[in-house]
């Protein structure tokens, strides 16, 4: 196989002349142009022959070349349909790589996976489109899909919410998930952010941290808790269609944690949230 072409400014200008390629703003595009950046990436996500890689937004597919010389197999989910034919020129000397046309957040990852690696956990690649950065990642826990580890490229504001506490303005469901579904591991930036964008590698945790009777109804909780920052806890939930519980019950289970009726959401560790689910799961259910 060719080395990888793209990468450098000229090649990725020749490209997008030859296409008369137009950015889109709305699917948040951006072009890696820096290969030292590229194989940091590469390197950090450990890839090998063995492994089954998933791309989110492959552009004019500079990354996908160096996932398709490392990996086994990538398939690449990409939205804009003018860069359909700048793939296919792109990446034509590569026989491992799947190009799929289409809106990440719509398609049946688990079925790909269950389809293309025999269900076997994929490592997930990306330099994602800011807009939509955190349903993407909630989306790839939550909807069960076998990932073993996610490397991606973000804004460092979104970093920084990964890894944040309670009491944090950043704090939210994304720092819940990510601490409940997986590690961040210690000097995980790549490069040190100075520019506003950060490389974060998040490794699947093999059991989660807490036991929960039911992950789905714990991140309606969260997300219901989140999604009026400034009512408390109690009012916020008492307003969620997704919960539908009187709101003296949701009072109970909020007392039972030891805090007052002003508590605020964003107050709530993951302990707390998960403690706070399980009892009100036990009422829903009665
Ligand atoms: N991976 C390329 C690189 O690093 O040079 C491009 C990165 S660019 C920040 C994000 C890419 O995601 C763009 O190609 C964009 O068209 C694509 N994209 C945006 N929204 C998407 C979605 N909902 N599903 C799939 N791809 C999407």
């Amino acid at each position: 196989m060719s080395k990888p072409t793209l990468g450098n400014p000229q090649n990725t200008i020749e490209i997008l002349q030859k296409y008369h390629f137009n950015f889109q703003k709305k699917f948040g595009q951006n072009f890696l142009i820096d290969t030292h950046v590229l194989e940091k990436i590469i390197s950090a996500a450990g890839i090998t022959k063995d492994d089954m890689v998933l791309e989110i937004g492959p552009g004019i597919g500079t990354m996908t070349q160096y996932l398709a010389e490392a990996a086994g197999k990538v398939a690449a989910v990409e939205i804009d349909k003018n860069l359909i034919p700048i793939l296919e020129d792109t990446l034509s000397e590569y026989d491992n790589v799947m190009v799929i046309n289409d809106d990440v957040l719509k398609v049946d990852i688990r079925g790909l996976v269950e389809k293309e690696n025999g269900g076997r956990p994929v490592k997930v690649v990306a330099n994602l489109p800011y807009y939509i950065t955190t349903p993407i990642i909630m989306g790839l826990f939550e909807g069960n899909v076998p990932v073993e580890s996610i490397t991606v490229m973000v804004q460092k504001e979104v970093a920084d919410r990964m890894q944040t506490g309670p009491g944090n303005k950043d704090y939210g469901a994304l720092s819940l998930a990510v601490q409940y579904y997986a590690n961040v591991p210690p000097n995980c930036f790549m490069p040190r952010p100075k520019v506003g964008s950060a490389v974060i590698r998040l490794t699947r945790h093999a059991a989660p941290p807490v036991k929960v009777d039911n992950e789905k109804w714990m991140f309606d909780i969260i997300r219901a808790s989140f999604n009026q920052r400034r009512k408390t806890l109690a009012n916020g939930l008492s307003n969620s269609d997704k919960i539908d519980l009187p709101k003296d019950v949701i009072t109970e289970a909020i007392a039972k944690l030891g805090k007052g009726e002003s508590v605020r959401g964003e107050s709530l560790s993951l302990e707390e949230f998960a403690a706070l689910s399980n009892d009100l799961w036990e009422k829903k259910g009665r």
